[in-house]
Parts: C-alpha cells; structure tokens; sequence
C-alpha cells in the first residue's frame, strides 16, 4: 500500500498527529480484497495477524503518518465551533490505477487531540453496522464511503454495559465535510478558508478548472465550488430516498463536500414505509425524518454558502446575492431528480409533458404505502411482477383495494406510453428498485453473530447485498420483510 500524504501538506491547524492506542488481541473480521484491488492495494503477502494489526493501528505501514482532522459542525441545529476527530485517524492516502486518490482511515483507533469526553474508541456493532451498510450502499449504486476491514481489538469498551471493541477501516474520496468549512469561517480565517476551497476543488471537482484562464481571472471559484456541492449533495439525498434510507444523523460535519454517504450510525433502510419515519433513538424531535432529509440538505448547504461569503466576492452584499441565486434553484433541481428516480421505479421516463402525472402517480403509490403498513423495498420490487400475473397473484402481491384498482389502472394506462414491451419495462423497473437492503433486523442478527464470534450471517449478508437487483435463490430468505414481532423500530449511534 503506497501512501501519498497531501492533507498533511496544508497548514498545521488542518489537523493534528495522533497515535493509534494499543490493543491487546486484534483479530480481522474482515477484509474487502475487492475494494483493495480496486484501489491498487496488494497487501497479499500479510497473515491475517498481520493484517488484523495493520487495521487496528498496531503496526503503521511505510509512508503512513496518523493524523486527525479538525472540523467544527451544526448539529441538531446547534453550532459546535470545534469538533474534530474524536476516534479517527487518517492512515494516508491511496491512489487507484485510475489516478484518483482516496482517504484510508481507522475510526475506533484510540484517543485523539479532538475526543473532549469521549473514549476514542468504538463497540463492535457500529463497526459491523459500518461495514455492512456502505458496502451495500456502493453496490446500489449510491456515492458512499466504502469498508476496506473491520478488528475486534480483543478489548472490552463501555457503552450499554460492556461491548467488545471494534476498528472500521474507511475508505473516503476525502473526509472534507460542510463542517470542515465551517470550522475556517467561523474562526474568520480567511487564508484557511481559501486553502481548503484550493484543495477542495482540486480533489473533487477539477473539472471547474479545465481550460480555466491563468490565475482564474473571472472565474468565481467559490461559486462553482457552491453549485457542484450542491449538485452532488441532492443527488446523493435523492438517490438515499428512492431508496428508503434514512441517514440519521445529517448533521453539517456528516455532510461530505465530495457527495459522499458518510457515517452511518442510527440509519437505517425502511421496511414497513412511512413519509415521516425516524429510527435515531437521538433524533427526538424528527429533525432528520425520511421526508425531512431534503429539506435538511438544503439547509445544510445553506450553511456551506455562509462559509463561502468572503470567497465569492469582496462585498458581502453582492455574495449574498450571488450565493442566493444558486440556492433558491436547490428545491426544483430536488424535485427534478427525485422525480426522475422515483418515477422510474414505477418504470416511468419522465418528460416535460408527463411531469405532473408521473408526480401524482409516485405520491399515489407512496401514499398507498403508507396507509397499508406495505414494505417500502418489496411492493416497489413487486409491482414490476404485477404486470404479467394474474389476478390471483396480482391479490396475493398487493391486497385488493379501491384505491390500489384505481392507482393500477392510471399506472398501467401511463406505462403505454413507455417505449419497449412488457418485458423490457419489468428489465427496467428491476434493475432500479432492488430486491435485497440491508434490513435493520438483518443487520442485528449479523451484530449479534459478530459478539458471539459468529460471522456466519455477516457473511452472507455481505454476499447477498452485493447483488442487490439479482435474484438469489440460495439465499432469498434476505429479502424477506421482518415479521412485527422482528421490526427494529429505533437505531442507536453506539459511539
Ligand atoms: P458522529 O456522531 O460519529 O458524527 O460524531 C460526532 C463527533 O463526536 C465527532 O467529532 C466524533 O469524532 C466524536 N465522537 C464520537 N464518538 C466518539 C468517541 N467514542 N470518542 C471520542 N469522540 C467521539
Ligand atoms: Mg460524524
């Protein structure tokens, strides 16, 4: 593993060096040789013990210096000037054959500069979760950080009691978060504040300065940086809703500037559907909701223009306005790819001419939903099925109903302006509204095997998701929802 160290090479109050704690018996749970061989790593001629020491911070591999970043955050809507990495350290950087350059970071490693109370550490559930639920979001298709290995320190922590710890190897197409600009803005520092929109806009949106004039001239860097943010950030929140997912915790320091899904704690997959479902046991006042998240991301990149005021133009007045224009477009550029997505999970191509329908056709359904307590994944998943079968099936995949009749029926008339046959239509609808999610009871039973040193459904877990649109025979029992008595209905950050 060849590092390359380019966030150590800013300023010193980016961050600062930390030491991994020792741990008594680090055994690997996990590896993901994939994601290694995708970014070029060739650690093959490691024992497990050793690779059980390198991803618990027991032994730093060469040109790996550990640091942790600083950042400041809103959360819960309350400002937070300084946070930071509390139990995270960044190994180094990699660079994939594609030349493109990804964070590796140990997050359970010890204590840092930035961990005020906590313990630096992390329980082994969240690190299963971890793992678990980003790998499952890279193989729907969905921007994530990704799992590279997860430890079992051999050490105990406390949290509910006493828990086994865990490490989580992270891997980021950066750690920059809306958090880590505010944390520059607030403090007033100016050359701070340019320094990481310079670093930013190199790292993950170069493309805004292809073919740009020596020294920029005329271009308005922190505005561009603004609308690509905001691009990649309601895609990403779109996408998490087409989905059923629900972050948890879209606080500004777990909002990443790359459009990135980071930190999953209390999230979840939704299984019986509901438009203002909460799962965070911390979420008490429903501020991070399924149907809040698009909301919220628009606030929190709201937060990001606050920081960028002094970058984009000299008069804080003309910024603003500037600043303004881009954000007032957020919630049309939202509807627009949310209704792309969803509409095509009812194997809609949406035009200019179907807009309103097609919009009333996804409320419908989603409606229909959560009136009959129906499982959000599989009645998306069924419906392509319904359009072949007969009435018997038809009844047994959907519980006959008026409105259901009548919701079929403008459907089905909307399908035929559809190009391609049934088949083609159902080929469609299934590659987009997968068969298998990560369903929180699942995750449990997979947390639960992991303390009692049974990997067995982490495993196949892993396995199944990694085909998330695929029918799977030999192990189609992940698709099924839980029963009541099964349901997970809070989640816990478990830090
Ligand atoms: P999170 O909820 O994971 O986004 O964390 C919010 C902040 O709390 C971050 O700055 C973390 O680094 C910090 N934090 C969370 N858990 C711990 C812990 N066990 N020890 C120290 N800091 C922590
Ligand atoms: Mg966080």
């Amino acid at each position: 593993m060849k590092f390359q160290n380019t966030y150590e090479t800013l300023p010193n109050n980016f961050f600062a060096d930390s030491t991994p704690a020792v741990f008594s018996n680090p055994a690997l749970l996990a590896y993901n040789e994939e994601l290694a061989e995708e970014l070029g790593i060739d650690l093959k001629k490691y024992s497990e013990k050793e690779l059980a020491e390198i991803f618990s911070g027991q032994k730093l591999l060469e040109g790996s210096r550990a640091i942790s970043m600083v950042y400041a955050a809103h959360q819960f809507g309350g400002f937070v000037p300084q946070l930071g990495d509390g139990r995270a350290m960044l190994l180094g950087e990699v660079v994939n054959p594609k030349g493109k350059s990804f964070d590796v970071q140990l997050k359970g490693s010890g204590p840092t500069v930035f961990s005020r109370n906590g313990d630096g550490m992390s329980a082994l559930g969240p690190v299963v979760r971890e793992y678990i639920v980003s790998e499952a979001m890279f193989h729907l298709g969905v921007p994530t950080t990704r799992a590279l290995a997860a430890v079992n320190t051999g050490d105990v922590v406390y949290r509910r009691g006493e828990e086994p710890g865990g490490v989580f190897t992270r891997v980021a197409a950066s750690h920059i978060r809306i958090g880590t600009f505010q944390y520059f803005a607030n403090k007033g520092d100016l050359d701070g504040l340019m320094t990481l929109l310079d670093y930013s806009i190199k790292r993950h949106y170069p493309e805004i300065l292809e073919g740009a004039p020596k020294n920029f001239e005329g271009m308005n860097l922190g505005l561009l940086f603004l609308q690509s943010v905001v691009e990649s950030q309601l895609s990403l929140v779109s996408s998490w809703m087409s989905l059923g997912f629900i972050h948890g915790v879209m606080n500004t320091d777990n909002t990443t500037v790359s459009g990135e899904t980071i930190d999953f704690g209390p999230c979840a997959f939704m299984d019986r559907f509901e438009f203002n479902k909460v799962f965070s046991s911390i979420d008490r006042g429903g501020r991070y909701s399924y149907e809040n998240q698009r909301y919220i991301v628009a606030w929190n990149l709201c937060r990001l223009a606050d920081c960028l005021i002094p970058l984009v133009d000299p008069k804080p007045d003309k910024a603003v306005e500037m600043l303004n224009a881009e954000l007032e477009k957020m919630s049309d550029t939202f509807d627009e790819k949310w209704l792309t997505k969803m509409a095509a999970k009812l194997g809609l191509t949406v035009t200019a001419k179907t807009k309103e329908e097609d919009k009333k056709l996804v409320n419908n359904f989603l409606e229909l939903l959560e009136n009959n307590s129906m499982d959000f994944t599989l009645s998306f998943r069924n419906l392509s099925d319904i359009l072949d079968a007969d009435k018997q099936k038809k009844d047994l995949l959907f519980k006959p109903s008026e409105k259901f009749s009548v919701f079929e029926k403008n459907w089905q008339e909307r399908l035929k302006q559809e190009k391609g046959g049934t088949a083609k239509i159902q080929e469609k609808m299934n590659s987009v509204n997968p068969r298998y999610i990560p369903r929180n009871h699942q995750v449990q039973r997979a947390i639960e095997g992991a303390y009692e040193s049974d990997l067995t459904d982490f495993h196949e877990l892993n396995k199944v998701l990694k085909n998330p649109f695929t029918y799977q025979a030999d192990l189609d029992r992940y698709s099924v929802a839980p029963l009541p008595q099964q349901e997970i209905r809070a989640t816990f950050c478990g830090t």
